[in-house]
């Protein structure tokens, strides 16, 4: 079985509060392999405790304001900040009228305390690939804003994640918020998380899916896996089986049955042989595909 390494007093490190993001990302940018960013800690203590993580500086985004700020525009979509909890999205009326995937998403992501301490950018930020956030994000299309200094790009969150905790982030860039396309009126999104313990787990597989329709055919469609290869997938080929097809229970299995084969999980002990893993995050996506035809009515 793999062994966890044990979690030991917290290394010496000092702490650095910046006030605005310009700050925040000068102060990285000088200290670049030895300063990291902390939003909720919840991920950032524990690889610390671990030693996975030795900074020298720790960077608290806290004091910067507005950073917290979930905001809508008509047109555009939503934006999540990056000192934005789970909680606040699992409980945002405007979250949970617009977007509810990721409020159902934002439910099943560890304990009440977990959620009230971290974050959504944090989530995304440490890039592992059973991150309850993640697979949501990416079937609504999220973009990811970056900033160094007064520099700034976009990356689709697709792109961002390139290995297990690993992503584009050079060292000085943070993450100032996360853009979410607003959406065809047609559309529904479901996220099943499949773990041991419910919400207190990590997902043994999880698929986030999103589909809008016209009459009874499937105009957009968007899979993505969790915790099923090094990164979350985005199930292309299914979504090509479904997408401008009449929506049909052979059409669901059919992707079921391809989601199956462009897993990449491996065997765990704590979390399944690959061959089980495989066979039910294509149960899921049969179950996630259905659901949501019936939201959409
Ligand atoms: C008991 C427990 C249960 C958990 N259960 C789950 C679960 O069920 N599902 C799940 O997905 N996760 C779970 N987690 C993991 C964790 O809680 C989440 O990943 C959380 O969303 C991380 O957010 P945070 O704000 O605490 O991140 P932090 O720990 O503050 O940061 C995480 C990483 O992101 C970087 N970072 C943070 N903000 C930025 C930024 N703006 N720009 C650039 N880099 C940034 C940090 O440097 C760090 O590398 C659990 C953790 C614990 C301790």
């Amino acid at each position: 079985m793999k062994k966890y390494p044990s979690l030991r007093r917290l290394p010496k490190f000092e702490y650095i509060a910046p006030t605005t993001l310009e700050e925040a990302t000068r102060f990285l940018s000088e200290h670049k392999n030895e300063a990291r960013p902390i939003a909720g800690g919840t991920d950032l203590l524990l690889n610390m405790k671990r030693r996975a993580a030795v900074p020298q500086f720790v960077v608290g985004l806290r004091n910067i304001p507005d950073l917290d700020r979930i905001a809508y525009d008509e047109g555009k979509g939503l934006r999540i900040g990056p000192m934005v909890t789970i909680h606040d999205v699992e409980t945002s009326p405007l979250v949970l009228e617009k977007y509810p995937i990721l409020s159902q998403a934002a439910a099943t992501l560890g304990s009440i305390q977990i959620r009230n301490l971290g974050t959504v950018v944090g989530n995304v930020c440490n890039a592992l690939p059973s991150a309850d956030m993640v697979p949501s994000l990416i079937a609504l299309g999220t973009r990811v804003k970056i900033i160094n200094g007064t520099d700034e790009r976009l990356v689709v969150l697709e792109d961002f994640i390139t290995n297990v905790g690993k992503t584009v982030l050079a060292p000085g860039e943070v993450v100032a918020e996360l853009q979410v396309p607003e959406l065809p009126s047609k559309g529904a999104g479901t996220y099943i998380k499949y773990a041991q313990r419910g919400a207190k787990a990590l997902g043994i597989c999880n698929v986030a899916a999103w589909l809008s329709m016209k009459d009874d055919t499937c105009t957009d469609v968007r899979i993505c896996l969790g915790a099923v290869g090094q990164t979350p997938i985005r199930a292309v080929q299914a979504e090509a089986v479904l997408k401008g097809q009449p929506f049909t229970p052979e059409k669901v299995k059919e992707a079921g049955q391809i989601v199956s084969k462009e897993a990449q999980p491996r065997t765990s002990l704590l979390r399944g042989s690959a061959e089980y893993r495989k066979e039910m995050v294509g149960v899921l996506t049969e179950r996630a595909l259905k659901n949501v035809r019936d939201q959409i009515g």
